[in-house]
């Protein structure tokens, strides 16, 4: 078998049971790469590493000023080392092995949901990549996703200052009004692909709010 990520040959036992395991196989050395988390004091409700002298993670407490929360936030991986290379390499290439790399650290029990919902790229981004890149690992993990959200966002809002993007206008909407309703009483997971500082979630969540769902949880590939 060859590895999906580094291509290198896997010296392993291709019996049946290795081989029903990992029809998508990831050697062992790319696969503990992934695996790594930065360590330090983590922040339990979004995964941020802290400060030493912190106590309450500040990006958390920001948002709950601004923001309703998610019930919870699932994330994979430590957007750090190798993880980092991971991305970039799938966001500027169109290597679909990569989406599957990505899939195959999905532990999410996506069948206590009604609906996942992926946020959306913004169409001069759809332009420039040809694809949404969170839809495409869900696909992959064959997970069924509905694509409702879209966006104007431009694009680096990072660069904007945090007041400025919470001052500024939603970007997200509903791309057909009826789909409101349909999220009434629904479990909802809103799927992304890296939580920087959440703003991005966190709007989304707020257009997603209005359809009156039963509960909304957030499930990121990564953490930054
Ligand atoms: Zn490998
Ligand atoms: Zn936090």
């Amino acid at each position: 078998m060859i590895c999906l990520y580094c291509h290198s040959r896997i010296e392993e036992e291709a019996d049946l049971i290795t081989m029903f395991k990992r029809r998508k196989p990831l050697c062992t050395p790319c696969r503990e790469r992934l695996s790594l988390w930065r360590s330090g004091e983590r922040c339990s409700f979004c995964h941020r590493l802290m400060d030493s002298a912190e106590g309450e993670c500040r990006d958390c407490r920001f948002l709950a000023e601004n923001y309703r929360r998610p019930g919870k936030i699932m994330c994979m991986m430590d957007y750090t080392g190798e993880v980092k290379m991971l991305f970039h390499r799938y966001k500027f290439t169109k290597d679909a092995a990569l989406r599957e790399v990505i899939s195959m650290f999905l532990k999410c029990r996506f069948w206590e949901y009604d609906m996942s919902i992926p946020i959306p790229v913004s169409p001069a981004r759809m332009e420039e990549r040809g694809y949404n890149q969170t839809s495409m690992v869900l696909e992959a993990a064959k997970v069924p996703y509905r694509d409702i959200l879209a966006t104007d966002k431009a694009g680096r809002q990072s660069e904007l200052g945090k007041r400025a993007r919470i001052g500024a206008s939603n970007p997200f909407y509903f791309k057909d009004d009826q789909v409101a309703p349909m999220l009434a009483g629904k479990r909802v997971l809103v799927v992304d692909d890296i939580y920087t500082t959440g703003i991005t979630v966190h709007q989304a969540l707020e257009k997603i709010y209005t359809g009156k769902p039963a509960g909304v949880d957030v499930l990121t590939f990564s953490k930054a």
